[in-house]
């Protein structure tokens, strides 16, 4: 494969720090194949990328940036709203919607590529899974396509099987298998969205997807950040569905240098995280995280203090307003907290709260860290899976119901103990699941771990004579894009 000079990729993910950190660890992938990568997104996250990943003054394959025009107020969004982590969640769907209204321009960026580029068009073109549209796109510039989609393959084959299929509908059972997805077992009614539960085919990101999924197979290829071996029943299902080719190309993860350079800055630092974790016994913290965009309701939130207060675990608890406050509220730990919670943990010197944003790679790679009681959105996962930390799901919604099926029934690491904002969180069975995972009878789970993170270690391996399955299907898009750019062929 020759890789002359002019020779590009186009990266757009959507705008969520969700979807950034796994397409800037593509777009760093690419750009160590040897190939200049234009990172496309809206002027205030380009902006704050720019800022952090300045230009590469060499000539050598650089990762740059361009912006598509957006004006968030012209969508009834707030004149910041350009990212779903400012915004509420009702704005964040409302916010997937109107991205089809970007194809126009990003058909404009792509032909002003082209033209600054001497006429030479991308290799190809990567969206993200939100923007099946790009295919079309892409395809009318006579450019190779490719999706990549920000959830894992098990979670997304579930979640896209109850959009085409909504089987809640055609039951009264409490359970039901997904008609073209047998092989996912019984999904549990409590594991519909809630918007899908009440609203069914009205319910708006059901009519979004249902669209966007048809569009997924005009696409020349769909990309998972996942590892094939651990994951391949939600590979089968897309190679089924789609008829075009699926590769797992994970796990795509950026180091915490490079994700604190997305702009999202912790009140900790990375190193007095790992101070306070290195005081701390090997596998004795357990660690708390909902995300980068998700929030618990303040009864849960409660009674997962409670729960902590009754254990006598260490923890560190990354804190964001529970549902109902504004989400940009300062932290307050009289409002959202058991009186006194704060004082208490800090005497004991067995808990640390950080506000809103912790260096989680950091957390989850250290030693002390025993489990992770995760909301179980993928990147957490695969950042788990990676550093073979046991996970206590508590899915909140979205993806996340089925990611945490799949971590509890198919790589067999996790413990459910909460399921959606509805959930009448009991303080005993938090304890009870936080013991069963960190306790004796975890070394089942724990054992497990290990096992998992040597299979996803050996995806990415790329030594003298061995290639991971990631690597193999990394290689393999890039022949398939070369074919397309040289001989029109595609699939
Ligand atoms: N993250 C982090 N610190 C936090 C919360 C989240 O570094 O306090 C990172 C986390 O490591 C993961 C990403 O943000 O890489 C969140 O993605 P995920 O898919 O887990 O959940 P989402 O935020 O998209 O729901």
């Amino acid at each position: 494969m020759e890789n002359g000079r002019g020779d590009y990729v186009v990266l757009f993910p959507f705008m969520a720090q969700g979807h950034f950190i796994p397409f800037l660890s593509l777009a760093q992938l690419i750009q160590q194949k040897g190939y200049t990568v234009i990172f496309i997104n809206t002027p205030l996250n380009i902006n704050n990328l720019r800022k952090s990943f300045p230009p590469s003054r060499s000539s050598a394959a650089a990762i740059k940036f361009a912006e598509i025009p957006f004006n968030a107020a012209d969508h009834g969004l707030p004149p910041d709203g350009e990212n779903t982590d400012s915004l509420p969640y009702n704005l964040i769907i409302r916010f997937i919607e109107i991205t089809p209204s970007l194809k126009l321009p990003f058909r404009k960026i792509l032909s002003d590529l082209i033209y600054t580029y001497g006429g030479e068009k991308p290799l190809c073109v990567i969206s993200d899974f939100f923007f099946g549209w790009a295919a079309d796109v892409a395809h009318e510039l006579g450019i190779f396509h490719l999706i990549f989609s920000v959830a894992g393959g098990f979670g997304l084959a579930c979640y896209s099987s109850m959009w085409l299929n909504l089987p809640h509908k055609e039951t009264d059972s409490v359970d039901f298998l997904l008609p073209d997805f047998p092989e996912a077992g019984r999904i549990h009614v409590t594991q519909t969205t809630p918007g899908m539960l009440t609203a069914g085919e009205s319910d708006p990101i059901t009519i979004f997807q249902q669209k966007n999924f048809i569009s997924w197979a005009n696409s020349d290829g769909f990309l998972l950040n996942t590892v094939e071996e651990i994951d391949e029943l939600g590979l089968i299902y897309f190679r089924r569905k789609l008829g075009i080719p699926v590769w797992g190309i994970g796990p795509l993860l950026l180091s915490e240098v490079d994700r604190a350079r997305t702009g999202r800055q912790s009140t900790i630092t990375p190193q007095q995280c790992v101070q306070w974790l290195d005081k701390k016994d090997p596998k004795s913290v357990l660690y708390i995280s909902f995300g980068s965009q998700n929030t618990i309701p303040a009864s849960q939130m409660m009674k997962l203090a409670k729960a902590l207060d009754s254990s006598d675990r260490n923890f560190i608890w990354v804190v964001r307003p529970p549902l109902g406050f504004d989400i940009k509220a300062e932290f307050v730990a009289e409002e959202w907290l058991p009186e006194e919670f704060l004082k208490r943990i800090n005497e004991q010197k067995r808990g640390l709260i950080i506000s809103r944003w912790a260096p989680q790679v950091e957390i989850l790679a250290h030693k002390s860290v025993a489990a992770f009681i995760s909301h179980c959105g993928w990147n957490s996962v695969l950042e788990a899976l990676k550093h073979g930390v046991p996970v206590i799901g508590w899915p909140i919604g979205a993806d996340q119901l089925y990611n945490a099926k799949f971590l509890v029934e198919i790589a067999r690491i996790c413990v459910e103990v909460a399921r959606g904002i509805n959930f009448e969180a009991a303080e005993e069975d938090i304890v009870e699941k936080i013991e069963m995972v960190m306790g004796e009878k975890g070394e089942e789970i724990r054992r497990r771990c290990l096992e998992i993170k040597d299979v996803v270690k050996d995806a990415i391996r790329d030594e003298e004579g061995y290639k991971g399955s990631s690597v193999k299907a990394v290689e393999e898009l890039l022949v398939a894009a070369w074919k397309k750019k040289t001989t029109g062929a595609t699939k």
